[in-house]
């Protein structure tokens, strides 16, 4: 049985600093209008940067909700860049003044931001109904231009945006704007289940992914960062699956701390390890609840016997996961024992 070497540390941390956000996206997982409980207070989240930075953790992604409508998010961002993280930012970029523009490009080399549809009208609709959206968002990318930060788009991809990736990459394109990121989107409630991308639609997404990567020379990288399961596409797009999916790093490279202090194996997961306010960041990673991942039990057995297991991993390992607890039928091999 393949068995996985957890490290001594995760090698980075989604620290999702508020369930707040400005905007109201159908997708998005946080349900930020619900809340679950005091975030961490100022002083909490600097002591657990202090034990991440204790455990050996290199690198901390602030995540939301948006980040920057937490008061305290930039005395938390210098204390991690003082501790000496690679520090990283999710933002929608909306909030992004010239003030705030500055105080980012003294701490963070680049942000990731999310474009949604290639017109302002579609993408303003798609956040929420939030008008003036998609135009804040492009004055935030400018001003960190500008100051030189490097920026990341991720787009989240579901049928009613798909067919346009690549009118949405060529409206970002611009010197500084280095990666374009495409995520599927994955059901945060039952009644997204219209907007699954099916096997014709991920096939599509891959085509627009390689024509980005050669008709707009300023991405220095294209990428699939929830990789897409080879079991669901047919075994002759294998190969150019192999190219684009960035395995899951899930419970050995990355953890997520949630804004309540809950340590799971990633965003998308509800699998809770333990909280922060009630043991150390090193003895939950070191925690036995971590076992399952070690003997990799926490994937379904017919990944556990699949002869693609080593290059697949078992595609983005809560995708699936989301779509059964919506009630949804994920279509792979990977649901049969
Ligand atoms: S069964 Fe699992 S490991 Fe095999 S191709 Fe499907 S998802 Fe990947
Ligand atoms: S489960 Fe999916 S979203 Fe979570 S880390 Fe893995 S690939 Fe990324």
């Amino acid at each position: 049985m393949l068995e996985i070497i957890r490290p001594s540390a995760p090698f980075y941390v989604q620290f999702e600093v508020t369930d707040a956000c400005n905007h109201r996206c159908f997708f998005c997982y946080n349900e930020a209008a619900k809340s679950r409980g005091a975030q961490l207070s100022t002083d909490e989240a600097k002591r657990l940067l202090d034990q991440m930075r204790e455990a050996g953790v290199f690198s901390v992604n602030f995540n939301g909700g948006e980040p920057l409508s937490r008061p305290d998010f930039f005395e938390l961002a210098e204390h991690a860049k003082t501790l000496g993280f690679d520090i990283h930012l999710n933002t929608n970029a909306t909030l992004i003044d010239d003030d705030t523009a500055d105080r980012l490009a003294g701490l963070f080399p680049s942000l990731c931001t999310s474009a949604l549809a290639a017109t302002p009208e579609k993408h303003d609709k798609l956040v929420g109904g939030v008008p003036g959206a998609f135009m804040r968002m492009q004055a935030g990318v400018n001003r960190v231009l500008k100051r030189g930060m490097m920026v990341e788009v991720n787009v989240c991809t579901f049928k009613g945006n798909y067919q346009e990736l690549f009118d949405i990459a060529a409206v970002m394109a611009r010197p500084g704007v280095h990666v374009f990121c495409v995520t599927r989107y994955i059901m945060a409630s039952p009644t997204g289940a219209d907007q699954v991308l099916g096997v014709p639609e991920t096939l599509e997404v891959l085509s627009s992914l390689e024509r980005i990567k050669q008709e707009l020379p300023t991405y220095n990288e294209v990428k699939l960062p929830g990789p897409v399961p080879y079991c669901e596409l047919p075994p002759e797009h294998h190969a150019r699956l192999q190219a684009w999916n960035t395995p899951c790093q899930a419970g050995y490279g990355l953890c997520r701390i949630s804004p309540q202090g809950d340590m799971t194996p990633c965003p998308l997961s509800d699998h809770k390890i333990g909280n922060i306010r009630e043991q150390g960041f090193s003895a939950l990673w070191q925690s036995s609840r971590w076992d399952s991942f070690t003997h990799i039990e926490h994937l379904p057995t017919a990944c556990r016997k699949c002869e693609d297991l080593q290059s697949c991993r078992g595609g983005c390992i809560y995708y699936d996961d989301c779509l059964v607890a919506c009630g949804h039928t994920p279509q792979t091999r990977k649901w049969i024992s």
